[in-house]
């Protein structure tokens, strides 16, 4: 999503203020710096960078900091780098030409609405799109910051998702990526009238756009996979296998503490309902260990959803205590030497899993989009249940789709070569 916002702004710089994009700070007349704050290092991470930033900037060139820590942190930010010019938050990245022309702008209010606003265009990527279709969250798991850093979920109107498709892949797009904090919980509130569509209705509206040959989204919510989403998943041949299911812990009761709304069982259930539907798909997660409280037993709960679902990818974290929110509060916070060996164990056993998986990849075949040249005459790209896959060639494979075999496959990147 963060990735997103900086295209939107970059966006709006270029068309309203004629800002060029340079990747060399030191001759930028503008730094952006766009912040996550979901765990507590990137954000101590953010003032010494300010600090190198202020130190080999042009004269007169301006800092922003912008994104979750620009939220919740807010008027503090100017109080610790009294050289940041401007403060934007996530949820107010259309307000980013003021903030450029506003002597220390701050624009932090978590309840502005900018889910109609239509950006201005630019993409990283010719083949591959990112579009919103959602902003904030209204889940409040107890961990998470993110409801106090983005607001309220709010859904944007399907007209502005279309448009946004339809541009891209009349640009050369072949594959869009939906983004919202959870996309399947989509049509939930609009801020106008909007006609009633829920995120399985988006997906199938959205794969009827001519020319346009994969969606890829995420974040999807596990509370949220009804049955239907499970099939049009499965069944829609425009939708990419690759399913990410968040899932933090693996106990039941942990998942109560954090207010995830689902059990074991359920994530169980519908995790190997996708696997029995869906031959071929990749299911990624997110885990997060040590929560407060969590003993030895929930982690072996989690341990055993692991096995039992052998992630294709799992992105796991200690967990970390975040200002405003309930976890923080809780008794019986876990020893950092405990979250670290626990995290260590899972993490062990998961590339065990993980070594399995990719030696069964030898000799499959895939659809690979090319998207990226790699050192010593690699292109690499993604098959559509994500792997990452890479064949010798040239810039002319970029944003081709080809067929290819997998003729060794590593841990980080499976080698193939084009049929
Ligand atoms: N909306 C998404 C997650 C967004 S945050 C969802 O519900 O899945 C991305 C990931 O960061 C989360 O899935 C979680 O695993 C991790 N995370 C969030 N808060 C955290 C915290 N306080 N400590 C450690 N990890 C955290
Ligand atoms: Fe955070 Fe939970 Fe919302 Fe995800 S669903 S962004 S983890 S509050």
């Amino acid at each position: 999503m963060n990735v997103r916002d900086s295209e939107h702004m970059i966006a709006e710089l270029k068309e309203k203020e004629n800002y060029e994009l340079t990747q060399d700070a030191k001759e930028a007349d503008l730094i952006l710096i766009n912040t996550c704050s979901v765990r507590e290092k990137p954000v101590h991470k953010l003032f010494s960078e300010v600090g190198s930033f202020e130190k080999i900037k042009k004269n007169g060139a301006k800092i922003g900091v912008c994104g979750c820590t620009a939220s919740h942190l807010g008027d503090e930010i100017f109080k610790r780098a009294p050289n940041v010019d401007f403060v934007l938050g996530a949820r107010n990245v259309s307000k980013i030409t003021k903030a450029v022309n506003t002597p220390k702008f701050l624009g932090n209010d978590i309840d502005f609405d900018e889910s109609n606003y239509a950006f201005a265009d630019f993409r990283n990527s010719l083949y591959k799109t990112y579009i919103n279709i959602s902003i904030g969250c209204d889940k409040h798991c107890t961990y998470c910051i993110v409801p106090h850093t983005r607001g309220d979920e709010i859904s944007i109107p399907f007209e502005i998702i279309k448009n946004e498709a339809l541009k891209a892949v009349s640009k050369g797009a072949k594959e869009i990526f939906l983004l919202g904090q959870n996309v399947n919980n989509y049509g939930k509130r609009f801020s106008n009238a909007h006609e009633r569509i829920n995120f399985s209705d988006l997906l199938e509206k959205l794969s009827e756009i001519e020319g346009l040959e994969r969606i890829r989204f995420t974040s999807p919510h596990p509370l949220h996979m009804d049955d239907r989403f499970l099939e049009v998943f499965s069944k829609n041949p425009k939708v990419c296998k690759s399913m990410h299911m968040p899932l933090q812990s693996g106990s039941s009761e942990i998942l109560k503490a954090m207010k995830r709304g689902y059990t074991k069982e359920w994530y169980l259930d519908r995790a190997l309902k996708l696997r029995s539907m869906c031959k071929d798909v990749s299911i990624s997660t997110d885990v997060i260990v040590a929560f407060p409280g969590e003993s030895d037993k929930d982690f072996e709960d989690t341990m055993d959803v692991l096995e039992k679902v052998r992630f294709e990818q799992m992105f796991s974290f200690k967990y970390s205590k975040r200002p405003l929110t309930k976890a923080a509060t809780m008794p019986n916070q876990i020893s950092d030497d405990i979250a670290s060996k626990r995290l260590n164990i899972l993490q062990v056993k998961h590339t065990e899993i993980l070594d399995e998986i990719v030696a069964k990849q030898k000799d499959k075949e895939f659809e690979v989009l090319f998207e990226e040249l790699r050192s010593e005459g690699f292109v690499a790209g993604r098959s559509d249940n994500n792997f990452l896959i890479q064949v010798k060639g040239s810039e002319e494979l970029l944003g081709k789709m080809k067929k290819v075999k997998i003729t060794n496959p590593r841990r980080m990147v499976l080698n193939g070569e084009i049929l």
